[in-house]
């Protein structure tokens, strides 16, 4: 691998579709090695935007405005960070040889959609998940629903971090569930899926990192398990290790290899995992960095975004754990433009904390506006410190 000088005519430039805080770590790991970073989303002065060396906002949906920024650019690489992404032409781009794709378009394009990546795992891999079934009207849902059982979940297919999700206890709720999917799927496929209610111990993402060995094979390496919270269906806290039973971390681990390897490609994997004594369900993948996974920036030697950056240029890769640690989510809590954030001296001196502020232009009262992490000699202390320092920052309007 030959990585070229950033804004000359042998750059190595990548592309990140998607440039949230997620994205915006990556573009920090890969210009550390010297690449050229175009950074793309959606709106002005995402995360990524404000380091890349050119940032770009289009419609990611739209597949020939797409191809006219990648012809424009000419990228060696494209690195999804989201999954509101055009995936045909992504398969065309990758196809046509105009540029590499993470992991693969094909990967990409199986996990933007639940029903793919779920026939994927269950139908293809036979791996253990969920009962389930997909509708396309309240009816099939009914319907669904009796043969599934309740407790169930809906979720629309297209669609990530509990938007449009439901629980449901009985048939009652099946209406507003319906209605619930149709307003928070990304695009309205009116398509869900229904699964059964795991009532599991804990869940875990098992970072999963696909990576060029020394005799030009790819080899899998695995990341200590991450503990998650989940409330409606997003992330509020996480931490590493997580400490499971050596059968269930053999199973996790066995589940993980399957999927990716099917997959294919190489760069990090998340993949979700629902664990019961030593019983274990595949959830989902995400052929990417995890947003659970933003606790390795304080616990790994190489954090997720190190591994991706590294797996993505064909280089080795290492993931030691290095501390115990802990992430806490901070909200925007309010809706407005340009926040400020007081207490943030009060959050660093927290024991063994650290900080990341994404710098979103624009708040919402459930929007991840940035993250508080901490190392201690348990997880269970990092945990508290995590919280406290994440509870130390406060969302203001500016004066
Ligand atoms: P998802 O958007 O599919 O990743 O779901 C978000 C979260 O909802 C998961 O991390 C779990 O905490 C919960 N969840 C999703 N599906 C199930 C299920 N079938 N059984 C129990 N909990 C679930």
């Amino acid at each position: 691998m030959r990585i070229g000088t950033p804004l000359s005519k042998n750059a190595t430039r990548v592309m990140l579709l998607g440039s949230g805080e997620l994205g915006k770590e990556v573009i920090i790991s890969l210009q550390r090695l010297g690449v050229e970073v175009i950074a793309v989303d959606r709106y002005e002065h995402a995360p990524g935007h404000q380091l890349a060396h050119r940032a770009h906002v289009i419609d990611m949906t739209d597949a020939e405005a797409l191809r006219t920024l990648v012809q424009a650019e000419q990228p060696d690489i494209i690195v999804p960070e989201i999954e509101a992404i055009a995936t045909s032409m992504l398969l065309e781009i990758e196809a046509q040889g105009i540029a590499k794709v993470i992991p693969n378009a094909r990967a990409v394009n199986l996990t933007m959609n639940r029903e793919g990546i779920r026939r994927l795992a269950a139908e293809k891999l036979g791996l253990p998940t969920s009962r389930y079934e997909f509708a396309d009207s309240l009816e099939e849902l009914k319907s669904a629903a009796q043969r599934i059982g309740f407790p169930l979940l809906v979720k629309p297919v297209m669609s990530s971090s509990g938007k449009g999700q439901s629980f449901v206890k009985d048939v009652s709720g099946l209406d507003a569930a319906w209605d619930h999917a149709a307003s928070g799927g990304r695009v309205d496929q009116g398509r869900v899926i229904v699964e059964g209610f795991i009532d599991f111990d804990y869940e875990i993402t098992q970072l999963t990192v696909r990576a060029m060995g020394c005799c030009g094979e790819i080899e899998t390496h695995f990341c200590e398990p991450v503990g998650h919270v989940q409330v409606k269906g997003d992330y509020v806290e996480s931490w590493q290790p997580m400490k499971m039973s050596e059968s269930a971390l053999t199973r996790s681990r066995e589940i993980a290899r399957a999927v990716t390897d099917d997959l294919g490609g190489t760069g990090v994997f998340g993949v979700e995992l629902f664990v019961k004594g030593d019983e274990v369900w595949f959830s989902e993948v995400s052929p990417r960095p995890h947003d659970t996974g933003l606790v390795t920036l304080a616990t790994q030697r190489q954090s997720e975004f190190e591994l991706h950056a590294r797996a993505l240029l064909g280089l080795p890769v290492d993931t030691a754990i290095r501390d115990a640690g802990a992430s806490a989510v901070i909200y925007g809590g309010m809706e407005a433009q340009g926040i400020a954030f007081d207490g943030v001296e009060q959050a660093l001196a927290v024991p063994g904390s650290d900080l990341r502020l994404f710098g979103k232009p624009e708040s919402f009262a459930r929007r991840r506006m940035g993250v508080a992490l901490a190392v201690a000699d348990s997880t269970e202390e990092a945990r508290v410190r995590a919280k406290q320092a994440a509870g130390l920052v406060r969302p203001v309007l500016p004066e």
